[in-house]
């Protein structure tokens, strides 16, 4: 079985200044859009939740699925 692509997620949490890169499925990434426009992270470090534009956190993910 073939695999899944995982995309590189840059999540940024201007809040608390933390800073982490995610690998992550189409799947998990589509789990994670509130509108299939913006992702909501939870910061792993103080649990702080942050909202960021797809297009910015993974502007691979919004071209191959068309945001
Ligand atoms: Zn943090």
């Amino acid at each position: 079985m073939a695999e899944k692509k995982r995309y590189q997620v840059k999540g940024t949490y201007p809040q608390c200044a933390c800073g982490s890169i995610y690998h992550l499925t189409a799947e998990e990434i589509e789990s994670k859009t509130i509108d299939r426009e913006n992702i909501e992270f939870t910061c792993p470090e103080c649990d702080l939740v942050h909202t960021e534009q797809v297009k910015s956190a993974c502007p691979e993910f919004a071209q191959e699925c068309h945001l």
